[in-house]
């Protein structure tokens, strides 16, 4: 039995998804096109993840990674990005 080949969309962080057409099932991989071991029971010698442009999704994972750390720095030196006070009404 040979791994089929398998169209995916890859999301902002890089990450692959794509519908099981056996099950149904959404499953996501990371980086990377080639053989993935299947996350359902559908395929067991796994199969393979291609998107249309090639794109292994390295770049956009690394960008949003950066973000991630980046929000988590600012985060530790005490910014609160969603917390809005209205100012101007201190005691
Ligand atoms: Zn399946």
């Amino acid at each position: 039995m040979t791994a089929p080949t398998f169209i995916v969309e890859r999301g902002p962080d890089g990450c692959a998804s794509f519908v099981c057409p056996q099950c149904g099932k959404t499953s996501r991989h990371g980086v990377g096109n080639g053989h993935r071991a299947s996350h359902c029971s559908c395929w067991p010698d796994g199969y393979n993840i291609e998107t249309p442009n090639g794109d292994d999704g390295a770049a956009a994972f690394e960008a949003y990674e950066k973000g991630t750390l980046r929000e988590l720095r600012l985060r530790a030196q005490g910014f609160r990005p969603t917390a809005k006070k209205p100012e101007g009404d201190a005691a």
